[in-house]
């Protein structure tokens, strides 16, 4: 069993598909340069055969925040640790259409040439358990 570091007040980010965590890590980068920040890859996982764990102390997340981490690992699971003890603990929904959030990876699409528009994505799931991220105004979809 490997253990990381407790954290008193911070973010436990568990059940990260594995090899994902460093995505997520690129989500926080103003906090990560002033931080104490654990990070597992690859954990032996009961569940998900492998994972990855992070543990970043004096973080909060938002609403977009929780939408960008459900995205790149739907299974994941948010800790919020105030004081050592767990004061609450989610997994986010995705909902079947996302904006703003992504950005659209079609050099043509009109989110990328009319600057006003935010972005537009239907998310839906592929019979192997991945996302699908498809463009509302180009039909690109996005990896
Ligand atoms: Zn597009």
């Amino acid at each position: 069993m490997m253990r990381i570091e407790r954290i008193t007040n911070g973010i436990v980010l568990d059940h990260i598909k594995a090899g994902v965590g460093i995505e997520i890590l690129k989500l926080f980068p103003t906090e990560l340069l002033r931080t104490k920040i654990d990070y597992a890859s690859y954990v032996d996982s009961p569940s998900m055969h492998v994972k990855d764990i992070i543990k970043i102390e004096n973080v909060d997340v938002n609403p977009a925040t929780l939408l960008k981490l459900a995205l790149l690992s739907p299974s994941i699971t948010i800790s919020i640790i105030r004081n050592g003890h767990v004061q609450s603990k989610m997994t986010p929904e995705i909902p079947p259409l996302v904006e703003g959030v992504l950005t659209c990876t079609n050099p043509k699409c009109i989110t990328l040439l009319e600057s006003y528009l935010s972005s537009r994505f239907h998310v839906s799931w592929n019979a192997d358990g991945r996302i699908r991220k498809q463009c509302a105004y180009c039909e690109h979809i996005i990896r």
